[in-house]
């Protein structure tokens, strides 16, 4: 079994979502390329990745091939996240991957006393702690106190 820490994932189509919050937690998420599961379990194999799914049928049919996944009960992004913690990824933004392309974030140059900035060293996207970044974590706060746990 791989250290929980580096452990990369591919997210399904339904799970778009989550794959981008996942990216904001510094996880490394990957998009599937092609709709289907066969080609969604090829490439979880390709780039030894744990599939994340709310298919049941995916689900078994990855088991069957040792692909790691993990199967998601909720429909709702909060509780999805919840399920995540309980897998083991930490509730807690860690600006390390891009949400729009997985790229690998730098921190940039800044004078004393401003914001931090981190910019996409694939697409050039710059993040800052910003008003939506508080809103992210009031999100995840959220998550942790219906959790009772960080
Ligand atoms: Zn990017």
């Amino acid at each position: 079994m791989k250290d929980e820490a580096d452990r990369r994932f591919l997210v399904d189509w339904m799970l778009l979502r989550l794959g981008r919050w996942l990216r904001l937690l510094g996880q490394d998420v990957a998009l599937p390329h092609e709709k289907s599961d066969e080609r969604l379990m090829i490439q979880a194999k390709e780039e030894g990745r744990t599939i994340i799914t709310r298919d049941r049928g995916l689900s078994l049919a990855a088991g069957r091939r040792s692909i790691p996944v993990l199967l998601i009960r909720a429909t709702k992004i909060i509780e999805q996240l919840a399920e995540m913690a309980d897998a083991g990824v930490l509730l807690q933004l860690d600006p390390h991957r891009c949400t729009v392309c997985n790229g690998p974030l730098h921190e940039m140059e800044c004078s004393e006393g401003k914001t931090i900035r981190w910019q996409c060293k694939s697409c050039k996207k710059i993040y800052w702690e910003g008003g939506h970044w508080k809103k992210m974590e009031r999100m995840l706060e959220e998550v942790r106190s219906q959790r009772g746990s960080p």
